[in-house]
């Protein structure tokens, strides 16, 4: 596929996967470098940008998000904006107002969450590479239901500005491709301090030292409830990675089983709050009854235009802040955050990574996620929220396929600032897969 191509099929190809919400509708590449696609909730100012949810059809944001805007000075050329669960609330971005993308594996299976357009965009077009973003494992999760490469960097690492905030303490921003190599080199160009995000941290600058992964641990609470085809392909991998030298050790993390509750108090804390700006005024849909009074108005607005998952993280994120109640709650999910992070650095002391499956189970059927319950849908994310409220950046690289034929991700997290073990890791990994790409066609 020529970037010529992947261009003039664009539509066709977007109608049969749905991973775009906004499209170019350039047929010329121009002197583009490479062609490059954005989960929606990164503006664009040649697109609208809706992250996912109806409350913001129509916004056309006059400014590009930090990343977008380095990707493109480095040559890029953003052809589609991806679509996502609202607001990033999802494991499989079918708590979407806009469009529900489609695993390219089986049209019938959902792309994972919530960055779930990216990962598909990323497995169906050449040589092709997406920005996500991950606040509770939206890159890694999506990644591994695609069979494809993802990095969720170091909190702080590439600049928010411009991004749509779910939580902006666990929000990070990152890259998605079929090429393990693309990690290392797009995150590079997307990284560094920046003026207008205080969060994006004076940070030690990426060396390639050639380091390679010599240990991992295995949290024994890391492979409780996988799927037999996660269980299967999951140990399988394990041994490979013996055979490449690297050493092996099971271990106790005990924290890991609280940090999933934990996560869902910070990230609805947060997000309730980041919500209280859509009232139908300054972005987006604005219709309505304009002679109301301010809280009739913002009511039949939010009612209308934010889906059911939104409504749910406004209520439960309300409460676990309210007076009385934020001691039990957020303050608490706060400890437990400490101790993950604890947790983590024990582990880092004795081995370079810790490894598990990315997800228990692989990209399920839409028929079967609409008979699982929101509690359901949280649980699911287990493995992947643990290095997201560390903060720690973690990678998922596509480990093995299931009976079924679809892919099976494991995901190695690594210390603050220590990607580069894991794009070497992904990279000596990557040589020995035999990837099974998915037959694409418009
Ligand atoms: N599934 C998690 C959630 O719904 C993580 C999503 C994300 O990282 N945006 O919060």
């Amino acid at each position: 596929m020529t970037m010529r191509s992947i261009l003039s099929g664009l539509k066709e190809t977007n109608a049969k996967y749905r991973m775009f919400h906004a499209m170019t509708e350039d047929s010329d590449p121009g002197d583009a470098k490479f062609l490059f696609s954005a989960k929606d909730n990164l503006t664009s100012a040649d697109m609208e940008t809706c992250s996912g949810s109806k409350i913001l059809v129509g916004y056309r944001p006059p400014f590009d998000a930090e990343s977008i805007a380095k990707m493109r000075a480095a040559g890029g050329k953003l052809i589609g904006k991806c679509n996502m669960d609202e607001f990033g609330f999802g494991t499989f971005s079918t708590n979407s107002g806009l469009e529900i993308p489609r695993n390219p594996y089986d049209l019938e299976r959902a792309c994972g969450g919530s960055s779930g357009g990216s990962a598909c965009a990323a497995a169906v077009f050449e040589g092709h590479v997406s920005l996500g973003v991950s606040t509770g494992g939206s890159i890694c999760c999506p990644a591994s239901f695609c069979g494809v490469y993802g990095i969720a960097p170091t909190y702080g690492r590439v600049s928010r500005y411009g991004l749509i905030d779910y939580g902006n303490s666990l929000d990070k921003i990152g890259v998605i491709s079929a090429d393990a190599k693309d990690l290392r080199k797009y995150t590079h160009i997307i990284a560094g301090k920046d003026a207008k995000d205080p969060t994006s941290c004076a940070q030690p600058e990426f060396k390639d030292t050639g380091r390679k992964l010599k240990s991992v641990a295995i949290p024994k609470e890391g492979v409780e409830g996988l799927s037999k085809d996660v269980e299967k392909a999951f140990f399988e991998a394990v041994e490979r990675l013996r055979s490449m030298g690297v050493d092996v050790e099971s271990i106790d993390m005990p924290s890991l089983k609280y940090a999933m509750p934990a996560y869902y108090v910070l990230a609805t804390s947060e997000a309730s709050t980041n919500l209280a700006r859509y009232v139908g005024m300054r972005y987006g849909q604005q219709e309505g009854d304009h002679s109301l009074k301010f809280d009739d108005y913002f009511s039949y607005f939010r009612s209308k235009y934010f889906g059911d998952e939104a409504k749910r993280r406004i209520l439960l994120g309300t409460y676990t802040r309210m007076a009385g109640f934020r001691d039990r709650y957020y303050a608490k999910a706060l400890k437990v955050r400490q101790v993950v992070i604890k947790d983590y650095k024990r582990a880092f002391e004795t081995h370079d990574a810790v490894l598990a499956p990315t997800m228990p189970f692989s990209a399920p059927r839409f028929d079967d996620i609409s008979g699982m319950s929101a509690l359901d849908s949280y649980k699911a994310d287990y493995l992947t929220v643990p290095a997201n409220i560390a903060g720690t950046p973690h990678i998922s690289v596509p480990c093995g396929y299931g009976s079924d034929g679809m892919p099976i991700g494991m995901q190695f997290v690594a210390d603050h600032w220590d990607e580069e073990v894991l794009f070497d890791a992904a990279e000596e990994w990557e040589k020995g897969f035999e990837m099974r790409k998915p037959e694409v066609g418009a």
